[in-house]
């Protein structure tokens, strides 16, 4: 009970003493966000079109981008552009990029957030997927920063890197999924020692969520675990505030911080946990 308690109480005077976010200071700020087709990706992109944002939205469906991109106008976003990418190739993290610097004029937020489809399942030895995932999901991610980081450094951006609670700990039924999330933070984390070594005007976000009411991931566990599931919109809200604030790092929802700590300090116990906490395997 005791190092319950402590762990809040440090939890919460970290939540006090963070930056306080300014709602004004998004006015304008020029944005891309990746995978806003649908999913916490479109609910950032509403969320920063009614800060007043510009912003460039980018995923594979042309045409649901356009619907997201004319709500996003009616919202209050300064502009709401948009670019169809698919992140499994070679050239296309480049070109959004260019896109964005092109109409934008500059670089404010890059929020990399897009994943492309995995089975949730036992590993079934698929290879071929698994690399293409790392293509998807890290390698397109590490591009893009890295062809937008001057811009970044001459507007004293942000680079918002959007993770999973599966980064951190090993969870069954999302090998390649989670193997793409644990990338990120080792790159990203990397990256973020070294920028702050060479005081670099870029700040680095990375965020760990835990479960959240995306269809997509909803239709995956239904059935499968009562683990719960919080609400996207709110995830989202989150997401932005934390680049916004140019913290290192988001836990949300909070409990998902006291599960990073207590899988080194009582492994048996969360293994036991993890491995209980479906109600058949998928
Ligand atoms: P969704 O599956 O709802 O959305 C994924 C987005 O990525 C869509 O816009 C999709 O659009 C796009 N996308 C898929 N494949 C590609 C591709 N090859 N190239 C470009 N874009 C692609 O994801 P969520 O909103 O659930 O998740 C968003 C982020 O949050 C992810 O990084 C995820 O890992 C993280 N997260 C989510 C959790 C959850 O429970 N939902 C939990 C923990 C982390 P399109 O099909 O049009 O290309």
């Amino acid at each position: 009970k005791v190092i319950f308690a402590s762990i809040c109480v440090a939890f919460l005077a970290v939540k006090w003493t963070a930056p306080r976010f300014e709602a004004e200071s998004l006015r304008g700020a020029r944005v891309v966000v990746t995978g806003a087709s649908t999913g916490i990706g479109e609910q950032m992109a509403y969320h920063y079109a009614r800060f007043g944002a510009q912003i460039v939205i980018t995923a594979r469906r042309e045409k649901v981008l356009q619907q997201v991109a004319e709500k996003c106008l009616s919202l209050g976003a300064q502009k709401a552009l948009y670019i169809a990418a698919d992140m499994g190739s070679d050239s296309d993290p480049d070109k959004v990029v260019d896109f964005a610097l092109e109409k934008l004029g500059g670089l404010d937020y890059l929020v990399l957030n897009h994943i492309g489809p995995s089975p949730f399942s036992m590993w079934d030895g698929d290879v071929e997927h698994t690399k293409w995932l790392m293509k998807v999901n890290f390698f397109s991610y590490i591009q893009m920063a890295w062809k937008a980081m001057s811009a970044l450094e001459q507007s004293k951006g942000s680079l918002v890197v959007v993770s999973s609670l599966l980064g951190k700990m090993a969870n069954p039924f999302v090998a390649p999924y989670a193997s793409t999330k644990f990338a990120l933070n080792g790159f990203f984390g990397a990256l973020q020692h070294e920028l702050a070594m060479k005081k670099s005007n870029v700040s680095i976000s990375i965020c760990t969520l835990g479960l959240i009411d995306t269809d997509s991931a909803m239709e995956k566990v239904r059935g499968v675990t009562n683990v719960p599931a919080y609400p996207a919109t709110d995830a989202a809200m989150n997401i932005i505030i934390t680049g916004a604030t140019r913290q290192l790092e988001l836990f949300y929802p909070w409990p998902t911080y006291l599960l990073t700590l207590t899988k080194d300090w009582f492994p048996s116990i969360t293994n036991y946990i993890i491995q209980n906490s479906y109600n058949h395997i998928p």
